[in-house]
């Protein structure tokens, strides 16, 4: 039998033995095959002496919800799964990262988690974040919502890191009053790879939750290249600022909530937080409008880059600076800029609420500074003070989708879910 990419193999070479999948390869001269590590080697065709088949590639069915028998004395956890490279592996037919995991193979993947508390697992959607849309958001939410009338001890929100930020932002808006804590866990090296964080993700978080009065929800990844704490980040306030480090997700214009040792399950708090409390009801509020458009100034810019939002209900405008656009007229070179400034007031007439956030990311934005923010500001554009872009966004897609335009302008500059830090502090930045 000849082996095929995705087979498991053992190649024999004059001075090596080596174990490992078969990976699909252009070259006719070599052989690449992934060994346990994560870690793919070539082998020159030349020097092998032979390859055995230890197992055949095996396709992988999907399920949707799977309960283990449960120990009264432990706590319940509830994991839920939309996907992302923490639920994917290698596809060994194209080479490609793909979703795949269900949620099943993942608790089989991690047998610690069993012993910390009783596990449910279901899968929502098993895609890449990129993909999610508003609608997702409310389908994760019906199904915190069944997981709470359950009444789980806490949740684990599998997702892909790419927008998770923006999940868990739009999340904590849409689950007024939640009682336990949910926390997003993400993985930015798939979990069939030896080097991958998603073991000490998911554990940590499970630990969290098992060992902690906290209520609300959090994202829990990587703090450092090492692979010993983690950090559970306000949802609102964590951004993922680096394409591919374990340690990719950072607090922004906040501290982190906690660090914890996944190996210990040693919390430390750095934050306040709220606490679960019995009497707080899970209110659903999960309407979001889709009509929400997002800008990033830049040089060079056009009236009809604004103008194109003129139809929109929401617009967050990712300004420069203290929250900058290109509306002054300096010189003869920068007449169109005048139009520019007329073409945001006519989107703010429209109807259209539009909020400004800055491309800095930390700080705070201070439209009263310069003349240009000022006449910004008379045209109707609204400072989104120091929350993230990404979270402004969202919020005010939930603000336009649950009240009325007047309260949306109102609640836009108002700190609801921890989204607005008043006082910024020296350490809350890279501290
Ligand atoms: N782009 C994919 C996603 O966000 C994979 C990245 C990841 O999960 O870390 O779902």
């Amino acid at each position: 039998m000849t082996s095929k990419p995705g087979d498991r193999v053992k190649v024999t070479t004059k001075d090596s033995v080596k174990e490992g999948i078969l990976m699909p390869n252009q070259e006719t001269s070599s052989i690449v095959i992934k060994l346990d590590s994560g870690y793919n080697v070539g082998i020159d065709n030349k020097k092998i002496e032979g390859i055995k088949i230890i197992e055949k590639y095996k396709s992988v069915k999907q399920t949707t919800k799977k309960e283990s028998k449960k120990d009264s004395k432990k706590p319940t956890i509830s994991i839920l799964h939309t996907g992302g490279t923490i639920a994917s592996k290698v596809d060994y037919r194209t080479g490609g990262v793909v979703s795949k995991f269900s949620p099943e193979e993942i608790l089989e993947m991690f047998p610690e988690l069993k012993g910390i508390a009783n596990i449910e697992s279901r899968l929502i959607s098993n895609m890449f974040s990129e993909d999610m849309r508003f609608k997702h958001y409310s389908l994760i939410c019906k199904a915190i919502e069944e997981e709470v009338k359950e009444n789980v001890d806490g949740i684990i929100l599998t997702h892909g890191t790419d927008t998770m930020g923006y999940s868990a932002a739009a999340l904590s808006f849409a689950l007024e009053n939640i009682n336990i804590p949910l926390i997003i866990v993400g993985s930015q090296r798939s979990s069939d790879r030896g080097s991958t964080d998603a073991a000490s993700n998911l554990i940590a978080a499970a630990k969290f939750i098992t060992g902690s009065a906290f209520a609300g929800v959090a994202v829990c990844m990587h703090e450092n290249t090492n692979d010993s704490d983690c950090l559970i980040m306000p949802a609102t306030k964590t951004r993922k600022i680096h394409t591919s480090r374990r340690d990719a997700f950072k607090v922004v214009n906040d501290r982190p909530i906690a660090r914890v040792n996944y190996e210990s399950g040693k919390i430390n708090f750095l934050n306040n937080y709220a606490k679960k409390s019995k009497s707080d009801k899970l209110l659903i509020k999960d309407n979001f409008e889709e009509k929400v458009g997002f800008l990033k100034c830049h040089p060079n810019m056009f009236p009809e880059q604004f103008e194109f939002f003129k139809s929109y209900k929401g617009l967050i405008i990712e300004g420069t600076g203290l929250g900058q656009a290109p509306v002054g007229n300096p010189n003869e070179l920068t007449k169109i800029h005048e139009k520019n400034l007329k073409a945001i007031e006519n989107v703010a007439k429209s109807g259209c609420v539009v909020v400004m956030s800055s491309q800095c990311i930390f700080g705070r934005v201070h439209m009263h500074v310069y003349s240009g923010a000022i006449d910004l500001q008379k045209v109707g554009v609204i400072s989104g003070e120091d929350m993230l872009p990404e979270t402004a966004f969202i919020k005010l897609a939930w603000l336009l989708g649950n009240f009325k335009k007047d309260e949306v302008k109102d609640l836009v500059t108002k700190n609801l879910r921890g989204e607005i830090n008043e006082r910024l502090l020296e350490d809350e930045f890279l501290g």
